[in-house]
Order: structure tokens, then C-alpha cells, then sequence
């Protein structure tokens, strides 16, 4: 395939994922434009392409951004992802999840920009009635996060009907890791997720809360699909190619395909970090399904993506790494 001389617009690409797509587009040998508010995001972490800083819900911005620098194609990673706040705040996650992937899509529409590759979830699936989790189990989320999501992949062939927009939606399962070459890494305030935590309890902050430990699983532990980011960067970009050269919108899930209880990647920061995690026993936290893996051969078999650094040990030792050396994230140096 020729390559496309239109840039990508990667919104969010201040953020952990979207800067990592950044990256892997930048390496695919793509033009890449990053709009971010930084209102989560890190200047520092843009590096492969200009900077535009407005809010997505700007559809003059976004307009703009699209007509500036000829933009054949767009990445939406722009999103607030904390699934406790989005069940205490649900009016944030639909105004910035839904309201501004909309505004994109109308920015989209405009400018005649017809490639919208969108950061979906497993969340979209809710409770899962079976797993492995495929594209085609039910999508009934249980928390505003999730609908927000949700209700963007269901807007997405009326925007194709009606504008041509073509989308692949990529629904990832537990992102973790930072990049290999340690130039970007995970960077969230207050930081929820279960790897950097025990990272940070190893590194002697705040001792890690298991939440529940009689779940129905062999350990008592939650089960989860830990996928390393570059992975998921690297997906990003497949489908992008995918969407140029075949042409069919689709949604695909991007997980390792194998579950970890809690307990087994506390003892991969133990045994990586050589030190121990302090941690203690808490309730269950409110939303989380016992098990959520999964059946991720459509990706593999349509994109040509697999996963090459998802196994536990390589995510665990680049996280690691990134918070040796940014004990304070790209503030902190
Ligand atoms: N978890 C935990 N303590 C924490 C953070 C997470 O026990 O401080 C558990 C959580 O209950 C889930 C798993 O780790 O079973 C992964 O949670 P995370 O927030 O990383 O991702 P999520 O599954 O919510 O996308």
C-alpha cells in the first residue's frame, strides 16, 4: 500500500495511549498531529508531531486542526476512563466521552476526513455471560464509562451512512506497561490501575488495596487480559491500514487472550522489582466482574495484529522501568 503523504489527527495524544500510538504512527512512517487539551495529558509526552492544544467538544478547533494539516485520518483517544467516577460523575463521562467524540465526527463530517479509527472498551460488554469475551457477546455495560463508549460505536454507522465516515472501533481489555524504549509510560493522577499501584506500593507509597479476594477464581483474585500498550499503539495503527486498504468498518477486541489474577501480578512486581508490596485485603469494588478475558483472534486474523510484549513479565519490567527513571511522571523528570 502507498503510503498516505495526509496526517494522522491523534486526539488524546498527550495521554498514555494516544502517545503511544503517536509513536508507533511516527514509526509506520505517518504524519501525526496530536490534539490535546492537557487537561490530563502531558505536553512532555508529545513528541512525534505538532501539538494542537484545544478540547475536542470545539468543533471549530477540531475543524481547524483537520484543514491545517491536511488530515486524512483520525484517532480518537480523548476520554476520561475512571470507571468509579464515571458511576459517582456520569455527567462527565457523556459530556466529554459522548459530547466530544460527536464534535469529532461532525469536525469529520465538515472537512470530507472519512478514516475514524475510536478507543472502544471491554467494558462495553458489561457483566460478561461467558468468556472468553468475542466481538459478538452482548454489549450491556454497567457503568456510564462503558454506555459512554458504547453509545459512540452505536453512532458510528449513521455517521458512515450519512457522511462515509468508515471506523474501526478497537474494545481494549486491561491496558498496562509503558514503552520499551522508556520514552513514554503511564503518567495518571490519582493512578487507579492495578499495575503501576503495585508498582507504587513496591516503590514504598501507598500500600496496595486487593478489592475482594473470594471472588469465584482459583486465588479469590479478579481475572483479567493485561495487554502491554505498544501492543495496543501497534493495533491502532493495523487497523488504520486495514480501514485504507480493505475498507470495512468493523469492532475489534485487543487482549492477550490470557487471564491474571491480582494476586499473580502482584508477585510479577515482586519478583521484577525485587521487593515486596504491601497490601492489604478491601472490599470489592463496585462494578468489577469476577473474569473478563479475551477471544482475540478476529484482530489477529483481519488486522494481522498479535500482541508481542503482553506477557506479564515484559509489561511489569517497562512499567518498572518508566517509574524508575519518572518517579513523578513527566513532571518529576
Ligand atoms: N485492583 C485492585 N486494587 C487496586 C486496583 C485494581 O485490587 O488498587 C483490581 C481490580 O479490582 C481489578 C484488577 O485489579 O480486579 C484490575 O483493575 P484495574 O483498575 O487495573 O483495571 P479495570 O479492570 O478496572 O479496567
Amino acid at each position: 500500500m502507498a503510503a498516505d503523504p495526509r496526517a494522522v489527527l491523534v486526539t488524546g495524544g498527550a495521554g498514555y495511549i494516544g502517545s503511544h500510538a503517536a509513536k508507533a504512527l511516527h514509526r509506520a512512517g505517518r504524519r501525526v498531529v496530536v490534539l490535546d487539551s492537557l487537561v490530563a495529558g502531558h505536553r512532555a509526552a508529545v513528541r512525534f508531531g505538532p501539538l494542537v492544544e484545544a478540547e475536542v467538544a470545539d468543533v471549530e478547533a477540531v475543524r481547524r486542526a483537520l484543514r491545517d494539516h491536511d488530515i486524512g485520518a483520525v484517532m480518537h483517544f480523548a476520554a476520561f476512563l475512571d470507571v468509579g467516577e464515571s458511576v459517582r460523575a456520569p455527567v462527565r463521562y457523556y459530556r466529554n466521552n459522548v459530547t466530544g467524540a460527536l464534535s469529532v465526527l461532525e469536525a469529520m463530517a465538515a472537512e470530507s476526513v472519512r478514516c475514524f479509527v475510536f478507543s472502544s472498551t471491554c467494558a462495553t460488554y458489561g457483566e460478561p455471560i461467558e468468556t472468553p469475551i468475542g466481538e459478538h457477546h452482548p454489549q450491556a455495560p454497567i457503568n456510564s464509562y462503558g454506555e459512554s463508549k458504547l453509545a459512540v460505536e452505536r453512532a458510528l454507522p449513521h455517521f458512515e451512512r450519512a457522511y462515509g465516515i468508515r471506523s474501526i472501533a478497537l474494545r481494549y481489555f486491561n491496558a498496562a506497561g509503558a514503552d520499551p524504549d522508556g520514552e513514554l509510560g503511564e503518567d495518571h493522577s490519582p493512578e487507579i490501575h492495578l499495575v503501576p499501584r503495585a508498582i507504587e506500593a513496591a516503590a514504598g507509597g501507598r500500600p496496595l488495596e486487593i478489592f475482594g479476594d473470594d471472588y469465584p477464581t482459583p486465588d479469590g483474585t479478579c481475572l483479567r487480559d493485561y495487554v502491554h500498550v505498544s501492543d495496543l499503539a501497534d493495533a491502532h495503527v493495523a487497523a488504520l491500514d486495514a480501514l485504507v486498504a480493505v475498507g470495512r468498518s468493523g469492532a475489534y477486541n485487543l487482549g492477550s487472550g490470557r487471564p491474571h489474577s491480582v494476586r499473580e501480578v502482584i508477585a510479577q512486581v515482586e519478583t521484577v522489582t525485587d521487593r515486596s508490596v504491601p497490601r492489604s485485603i478491601a472490599p470489592r469494588r463496585p462494578g468489577d466482574p469476577a473474569i473478563l478475558y479475551a477471544a482475540a483472534q478476529k484482530a489477529r486474523a483481519e488486522l494481522h495484529w498479535a500482541p508481542r510484549c503482553s506477557d506479564l513479565e515484559t509489561i511489569v519490567a517497562t512499567a518498572w522501568r518508566w517509574h524508575r527513571a519518572h518517579p513523578h511522571g513527566y513532571h518529576g523528570g
